[in-house]
């Protein structure tokens, strides 16, 4: 497929270069905690102030209702002017607990949750995993009791990113009792200041704690709390993690890019330590991956729409591109003790291939949904 820019695109990116070049905070984002959180916030609130949050938002919502062309426009240049990584305690939010707000939830949650998002007023999780069931996301267990308008839910979540700094949780829990598998869930918008809800952030392997276990003891939440009806969570989980999967990402592949961009750099003034090849490779790669997002995000009509071949693609290359940038830079530029810049990012590639869906649970929706593959496992 095609993929052309108008004038007025280079318009919108000439402007939003601009406006970056001077607002950019030149201060490193904190790793975790509150000053993670404030930090974030801080950072959307410039851009809403601006005018620049919500690009391919309805206006309805408070967004720009632009297209997607400019929203991955903005995406290239803040990566170009080096702003902070939008991986970062507004993602969930902005990414997908919004554009599921916006696709499945009613007006009141709408009118209430969304200008609060754009604004950077406040910071969203994901409460999908519990301890047994990870890929196997039709076993969770927690559960929600109907009594009266409300939900008393019982139960435990684990790896929710930010929890220990969310102010709300896109929930998903059971609240049909003896319903099995897909049937009988519900996606529930949690207030993670509610009583009865405990949060324990869990350190990983580069030394953040991003990520944390949360329990739920006899936790209230008002039924009009329930985001795509009551026992259809299924169907909005879906939806959620169709956009977690494919748009949410756009960003973080254009940062990908731009990793390459910063090795070959760093190549052409320091040597390419023998490793001219892998570079040229992963020149090639990132541009393929751009390719495969495009049409993913465009819909071309002769390819079937599936995030997971993007994020697969994406996961996978993200892990050799941060061992190669480890093998170039060598021992001597490893900033082991503060655990920074190339290193730090290497650590956390590893979660690339298990977080939003394992590499092999994306292999397996590639084969069955994309290639017609008899079913396998336990989905
Ligand atoms: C950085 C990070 C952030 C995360 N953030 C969140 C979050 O915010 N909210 C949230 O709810 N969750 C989050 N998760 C959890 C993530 O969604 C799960 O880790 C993931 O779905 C895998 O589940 P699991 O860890 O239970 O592994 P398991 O499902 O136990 O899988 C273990 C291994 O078995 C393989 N496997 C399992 N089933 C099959 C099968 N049918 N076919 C082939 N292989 C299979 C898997 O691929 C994996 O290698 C995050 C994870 C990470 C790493």
């Amino acid at each position: 497929m095609k993929f052309e820019l108008s004038d007025e695109d280079h318009a919108f990116r000439a402007a939003a270069r601009a406006w970056l070049v001077e607002n950019v905070p030149s201060e490193p984002a904190p790793h975790d905690g509150q000053p993670a959180r404030e930090f974030a916030l801080s950072w959307l609130r410039r851009r809403h102030a601006a005018g620049w949050s919500g690009i391919a938002w309805p206006k309805a919502y408070g967004g720009l209702g632009l297209s997607y062309e400019r929203q991955i426009a903005w995406h290239e240049e803040s990566v170009i002017a080096g702003a902070p990584s939008p991986l970062d305690p507004t993602f969930v939010s902005v990414n997908h607990a919004g554009p599921t707000l916006i696709a499945c939830g009613t007006e009141e949650q709408k009118a209430f949750h969304l200008p609060k998002i754009l604004s950077g007023e406040v910071v969203w999780c994901q409460g999908f995993s519990e301890p047994d069931s990870g890929s196997d996301l039709a076993s969770l267990r927690t559960f929600g009791r109907v009594e009266g308008d409300h939900l008393i839910v019982n139960g435990q979540k684990i790896w929710s990113t930010y929890a220990d700094i969310a102010d709300y949780q896109e929930l998903l829990i059971r609240t049909e009792p003896g319903s099995e598998r897909q049937a009988g869930l519900s996606w529930v918008i949690c207030d993670m200041s509610a009583p009865g809800i405990t949060v324990q952030p869990i350190g990983n392997i580069a030394g953040a704690h991003h990520f944390a276990q949360v329990f739920y003891d006899d936790v209230r939440i008002p039924l009009s709390n329930v985001v795509g009806g009551l026992n259809n969570g299924w169907k909005t989980a879906m939806t959620t993690l169709g956009f977690e999967r494919a748009t949410a990402a756009t960003a973080l592949q254009i940062e990908l890019s731009a990793k390459v961009e910063a090795l070959l750099r760093f190549a052409e003034v320091q040597g390419d330590g023998g490793f001219a090849h892998e570079l040229a490779s992963a020149r090639a790669e990132a541009a393929a991956l751009r390719a495969l997002t495009y049409r993913t995000l465009f819909k071309d009509p002769t390819t079937p729409f599936d995030g997971s071949m993007v994020r697969l693609f994406f996961a996978e290359l993200a892990q050799r591109i941060h061992r190669l940038g480890m093998q170039l830079y060598g021992p001597e530029n490893a900033d082991c003790d503060r655990l920074s810049g190339w290193v730090y990012a290497y650590l956390e590639a590893f979660s690339e291939t298990i977080a939003g869906g394992t590499a092999e649970i994306q292999r397996n929706i590639i084969g069955e949904r994309i290639l017609g593959l008899p079913r396998g496992g336990n989905r």
